[in-house]
């Protein structure tokens, strides 16, 4: 794009005709404890309950989590002051990577500021020119942008269709470096066929990269994510990335692997080496959530159980869902604008309900993507599904207008 101010003016009219504008909310306080109702600018001037974040054990305002991170502040100070390979690498962070890889059972964990740059790291350094990167065809972005960064050729198999990418596999088989998969998917909740993919990258000598952000703190006994949920050693799984804003609460992500993988990302990973270390009381509250996702059990049990509720009683209602038993739940709608204007009908009866529309999800699968947390009551749960079966109930009965 030429510089041009008329040019940028044109393009954000476009996405408006195209219902594809992305606006924020300013969240302006928590009515409650537990950060599910919130009240958002004056415009709305009501409480709402959120349903959309991934807040889900509900650590992120826990008294213990908040008030590590305020210690930590006292103790570090707010910033690390420069990347980790320079001055910036703490006790604190020293402490939770340790703590990470006793946690995944694994030699060693690497801590990035965000799983956006962590997924960048794995995929540019295990692959590169002349190689193949293969991914599931719904990967969340930061995978897809890692594989365009990375300069290999990459290749997207169907979703969860784990015998095309082996056939892609035995295709490209000495040219594959990478097979890289959301371990729940972030938009359809649904768990990756790991152990199919974990064959098939064995037997071909690709690495395997799960990015398990949304497993992480929710799925399997011990909360170790879709691996424990699949009984899937480390060794079926080289690489595993974990993001600390979800489950955790807190901010951050990591990779964990053998020595000889993190060793050979912190030399060589530049989304790594080339940033600012983060603060260290995030991973001091990190280092406090982990410990409480470990003792209370009941917040991991709570999540899935009102997931449950959800499901059934929206099936009940005729709310049409997917295939996810995870706590994403999203409601297909269909188009940008159907989704919208469900969105402002969920706003309207007091809910906060994120329409997800391309490109983030394909085209005509715009949808409302419902997260459930440790902390919504049931009452609140019964209440949203109640609203949903309205709401999809009118925009079946105006099929024009949710097609348009
Ligand atoms: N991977 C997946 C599957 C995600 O959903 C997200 C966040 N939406 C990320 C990676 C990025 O993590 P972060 O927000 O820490 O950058």
């Amino acid at each position: 794009m030429k510089r041009d101010p008329r040019a940028l003016e044109a393009a954000l009219v476009r996405l408006e005709w195209q219902e594809l504008k992305r606006t924020r909310s300013t969240v302006q306080s928590f009515t409650e404890p537990s950060g599910r109702v919130v009240t958002m600018e004056a415009a709305i001037g009501r409480p709402l309950i959120d349903f959309s974040s991934n807040d889900y054990l509900a650590l992120s305002r826990h008294p213990g989590v908040a008030a590590a991170m305020a210690a930590s502040a006292e103790h570090w100070g707010a910033g690390s002051g420069a990347s980790h390979l320079v001055t910036g690498h703490g006790a604190e962070h020293a402490r939770l990577e340790e703590e990470l890889a006793e946690f995944t059972g694994r030699e060693r964990a690497l801590l990035f500021s965000t799983g956006y740059m962590a997924n960048l790291a794995v995929v540019t350094s295990l692959a590169g020119r002349g190689e193949w990167v293969l991914l599931d065809r719904l990967s969340h972005a930061s995978l897809i942008d890692a594989g365009l960064l990375s300069g290999a050729r990459f290749s997207r198999y169907p979703h969860a269709d784990a015998a095309a990418a082996e056939r892609a596999l035995a295709k490209e088989s000495a040219r594959v470096a990478v097979v890289a998969t959301d371990g729940v998917f972030s938009m359809d909740g649904d768990v990756a066929p790991v152990a199919a993919l974990a064959r098939a990258s064995t037997a071909h000598r690709a690495w395997l990269v799960v990015d398990d952000a949304h497993g992480l703190g929710v799925l399997g006994n011990g909360g170790r994510g879709c691996l424990e949920l699949l009984g899937l050693s480390a060794d079926e799984v080289p690489v595993l990335v974990g993001t600390l804003g979800k489950a955790f609460g807190s901010f951050g992500a990591f990779v964990a692997g053998t020595s000889d993988l993190i060793e050979f990302l912190i030399q060589k990973a530049r989304p790594y080496i080339y940033t600012t270390a983060l603060p260290q009381p995030v991973a001091a509250a990190t280092r406090a959530s982990l410990r409480v996702a470990q003792r209370e059990t009941w917040r991991r049990e709570r999540v899935m159980a009102l997931t449950e509720r959800f499901r059934q009683s929206a099936t009940q209602l005729g709310v049409p869902l997917g295939a996810s038993t995870t706590p994403i739940q999203p409601v297909i709608v269909g188009s940008s604008g159907a989704a919208l204007r469900a969105q402002q009908r969920l706003m309207d009866a007091g809910f906060w309900v994120v329409a997800i529309r391309p490109p983030t999800v394909p085209r005509g699968s715009a949808r409302l993507r419902v997260t459930l947390s440790a902390a919504h009551t049931e009452a609140q749960v019964d209440s949203l599904v109640e609203t949903l079966a309205r709401v999809c109930a009118r925009a079946a009965a105006a099929p024009a207008e949710a097609l348009a």
